[in-house]
């Protein structure tokens, strides 16, 4: 088994470059935030502002969520339904970000992507894979880029998906969410102490890919050559 910790800020490219390098070594890719989404969008679809802890935590109860991994690819059900893209509106995106401050959230989060750390080889992107969720992960990356490469690269991603937005808005949400995931007291999006920083500012994907696998590769050869 081997375990690959990608953390670092929105827009860095942890989400695309995971699912491609997941692909290249056949191990299972895991998205966090896609979590901390679904009780973003329960939590708004049930009319709680995202810093309301009180009603937060009276929701928990009611959120099953469920992680299958079908062709490959990470699908969250959420009460059995599979809430697709609503979780990538740009409002969820806040709410994800107000939940996940909240311990009782992070907590009711945490045992299931420890477990499927467990079950499977992976390569796991969030916030606080390398500090929290897998502390002795064989290999902690911390991806980031400058704010306006990844303004950019969130700006194309969602005005692709059909979302209204301008660079502006995409700039200014993305500056606030960064500054709230840092500074929060409970595990803070910062870099763990033994994580390797890669920054691909001025990088393609496949740039970013192919430098990637190399590092992999050498980093973890022959844990690769026995999965
Ligand atoms: O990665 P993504 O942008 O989808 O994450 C949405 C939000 O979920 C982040 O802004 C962050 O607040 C939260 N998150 C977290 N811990 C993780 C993954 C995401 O707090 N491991």
């Amino acid at each position: 088994m081997i375990q690959i910790a990608i953390d670092g800020p929105g827009g860095a490219g942890k989400t695309t470059l995971s699912k491609a390098i997941a692909k290249k070594l056949g191990i299972v890719y895991v998205d966090t935030g896609a979590m901390y989404r679904t009780v973003g969008l329960y939590v708004r679809d049930h009319g709680f502002a995202a810093d309301d802890v009180p009603a937060v935590c009276a929701l928990l109860p009611e959120i099953h969520i469920e992680v299958k991994f079908e062709d490959g690819v990470q699908n969250i059900y959420l009460n059995g339904v599979n809430p697709g893209d609503r979780i990538r509106e740009p409002e969820i995106s806040m709410y994800a970000s107000g939940v996940s401050k909240i311990p009782e959230v992070r907590a009711f989060l945490l045992e299931t992507q420890k477990e499927i750390a467990r079950k499977n080889s992976v390569i796991m992107d969030g916030r606080d894979i390398g500090t929290v969720i897998l502390p002795n992960a064989d290999l902690k990356i911390f991806m980031t880029a400058s704010p306006e490469t990844r303004a950019k690269r969130r700006y194309i991603e969602l005005t692709e998906k059909g979302q209204q937005v301008t660079f502006e808005q995409v700039m200014e949400e993305m500056m606030a969410r960064d500054a709230q995931d840092a500074g929060r007291e409970i595990a803070p999006a910062v870099p763990a102490e033994d994580a390797v920083m890669y920054d691909n500012s001025g990088l393609t994907f496949e740039e970013s890919l192919e430098s990637l696998l190399v590092f992999i590769k050498e980093k973890l050869g022959d844990k690769l050559e026995n999965l």
